[in-house]
């Protein structure tokens, strides 16, 4: 017998966490699986963020720091904000967490009471959703399709306001969608935002460095909202550091007050040698890690020349991150070996264990007419992931 509480038997498991577990079961049968279901940068850390912890361990810097991460770190962060996003943080209001995950965890249970609504454009990260349900918040899912690139627009977010509507989730640029809101579309959405007092907005940060289309923009730009806007960003993405555990959060200093009184009870700072390396990397120019940019756009550029060839994949042209969304709809009715499929899980499971390549079906971000391809691996894996599972389409009769 089991005794776990509601609260466990509410959330779901991370549908991408369980696609790389399945693929590492494969893989331990000796079958060489392409993993392109985990959302990681394939570079290494830059030495010099690297240095910054090694030099930390030498330097005995290994005791409790402040909660929200030591003063100088999240001056640096203020730095980093002016310099790249023209954001004027100050130190208290700024805390810094074990990844953007913790920071958004954070300020979901911050801020939301059970029954409150939540705004939640579709597609969206997993843990939004999950997060969610652990605070008792009530989602509130607004589809946005490929033909709008997967936008919502401020029409569609006010249609779905009501008095009990307290806060709007999303990223910019998108995980799963790679989609990238420019100035415009945010200072529509910011004017919904700015008639409703008790709404406020999460924008989640996370891939501003993975941008192939200009100038970041951030939701915080837009003064007359700011003070209801909580900023998320974090080094996991921008400077391939998922494994350190840093994120970072920027908000008006009651809500980062709540999230460091939280985060106190929970987890306390992140690791004090990961604060140095984080702080390196804020330090870093914002043009230092173009390269892993520029190499992440020819990826994308590959990967949507191979994907017109495979039949009944539908995409848009992805603006940032490190994903290919396309609609797989069409594909579903045929069958392989007598398997039907029927929608996009099942045309995972079918690339997986038919062209042994890793995706993540739609139903993880809220529609399974979709499928989530990383590509955030060699091109020569991602040619030989593609030519694999165009085989294998022609494969479903
Ligand atoms: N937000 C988005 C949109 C993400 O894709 C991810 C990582 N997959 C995160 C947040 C979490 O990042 P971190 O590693 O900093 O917790």
């Amino acid at each position: 017998m089991t005794h776990l509480s509601d609260r466990i038997n509410l959330i779901s498991e991370s549908q991408t966490i369980a696609m790389a577990r399945k693929s590492r079961e494969l893989k331990a049968e000796g079958i060489d699986v392409i993993s392109l279901s985990l959302g990681e940068p394939d570079f290494a850390t830059p030495d010099i963020i690297k240095q910054a912890a090694i030099d930390a361990i030498n330097q005995n810097f290994s005791y409790y720091t402040h909660v929200s991460g030591y003063l100088e770190l999240r001056e640096a962060i203020a730095f980093k904000f002016k310099r790249d996003n023209n954001l004027d943080y100050s130190a208290d209001e700024i805390v810094v967490s074990t990844g953007a995950k913790q920071s958004i965890a954070n300020a979901v249970l911050s801020l939301i009471n059970p029954g409150d609504e939540v705004l939640i454009p579709a597609p969206f990260w997993v843990s939004y959703l999950e997060i969610l349900k652990l605070a008792g918040g009530v989602p509130i899912i607004i589809e946005a399709g490929i033909d709008n690139d997967f936008k919502v627009t401020a029409d569609q977010l006010e249609k779905h306001i009501t008095p009990k509507t307290r806060l709007m989730i999303f990223s910019t640029p998108c995980n799963p969608t790679g989609s990238v809101y420019n100035r415009n579309e945010l200072r529509e959405i910011a004017d919904v935002i700015k008639k409703h007092d008790e709404l406020y907005i999460i924008s989640d940060e996370i891939y501003e460095h993975i941008n192939f289309v200009g100038e970041h923009q951030s939701m915080a730009q837009f003064e007359d909202i700011k003070d209801r806007v909580i900023t998320i960003n974090g080094v996991s993405k921008g400077f391939a550091m998922t494994g350190w555990r840093g994120g970072i959060l920027a908000a008006p200093k009651w809500i980062a007050q709540a999230c460091d009184k939280i985060q106190g009870q929970f987890t306390s700072a992140t690791s004090s040698i990961t604060q140095k390396a984080m702080h390196a990397a804020m330090l870093l120019p914002a043009e230092s890690t173009k390269y892993m940019r520029d190499a992440f756009l020819n990826r994308r550029n590959l990967v949507l020349r191979l994907m017109k060839d495979i039949p009944g994949f539908k995409t848009n042209t992805p603006q940032g991150a490190f994903y290919v969304y396309p609609e797989v709809s069409a594909l579903f009715g045929k069958s392989y070996n007598g398997l039907v499929i029927n929608n996009a899980t099942d045309l995972s499971l079918f690339f997986l264990e038919v062209a042994h390549v890793a995706l993540v079906p739609g139903a993880a971000f809220g529609d399974d007419k979709y499928i989530r391809f990383s590509y955030a691996t060699s091109e020569d894996k991602l040619t030989e992931a593609l030519s694999r599972m165009k085989l294998a389409v022609n494969k479903l009769k």
